[in-house]
């Protein structure tokens, strides 16, 4: 790791700027290489997370790992993943336009250390505060849009596909137009056992 992540993570571990300091148990820095060619952006840490200091651990972080694997991708090698915001909010709720736009510069800097060439958003909140207010994931999933000037694609957050299975076809179309793009401008050898 160099210097600039270096320094990057140990002043964000410190990080007080807004009122998610108080109450959390740690400060999320986010998992997978600083060279990796996918970014994901979810919500915010939940009680797993926050407990064990990883992001996507909990069953949301299962499935997303399942759907990761049926594309060929892994934490290890290939997406590094974020959040909205680095520490948990009371509850589970979802951050506050105040608290995303006090860490989102966290988030900002961490892409650009990364230097990723795609992002994927998941779910409502990430597209909001990523994209614009006036963004509805039920109409942008799927679309590839440009986001921090680089090529994004919004998916549902798998807590949906936890909660409505049905939303289950449709990321795995968006999933398949991930893999089709990753080997265009990544790998054109990437190989999926399910996306030939
Ligand atoms: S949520 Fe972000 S801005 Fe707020 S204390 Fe945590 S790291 Fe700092």
């Amino acid at each position: 790791m160099n210097d600039t992540i270096e320094t990057f993570q140990a002043e964000l571990l410190t990080c007080t700027k807004c009122a998610l300091a108080a109450t959390r148990h740690h400060v999320i820095l986010g998992e997978g290489p600083y060279n990796a060619p996918i970014f994901i952006i979810g919500e915010a840490p939940g009680y797993e997370e926050d407990l064990h200091g990883r992001p996507f651990i909990g069953p949301s972080g299962q499935l997303l790992d399942k759907m990761l694997d049926a594309c060929g991708f892994n934490r290890q090698e290939h997406v590094f993943i974020s959040n909205i915001v680095r520490c948990r909010p009371p509850g589970n709720r979802p951050p506050t336009p105040q608290e995303a736009a006090i860490c989102l510069p966290w988030l900002q800097t961490q892409i650009e250390l990364v230097n990723p060439k795609i992002l994927i958003l998941l779910g409502s909140t990430a597209l909001r505060y990523m994209a614009g207010p006036g963004y509805r994931i039920s109409q942008t999933r799927g679309t590839w849009r440009t986001c921090q000037n680089r090529l994004t694609m919004p998916i549902y957050h798998p807590s949906a596909l936890l909660r409505n299975p049905a939303l289950k076809r449709l990321t795995w179309e968006d999933l398949k137009s991930i893999v089709y793009t990753y080997r265009q401008l990544v790998n054109p050898s990437h190989t999926s056992a399910y996306i030939p």
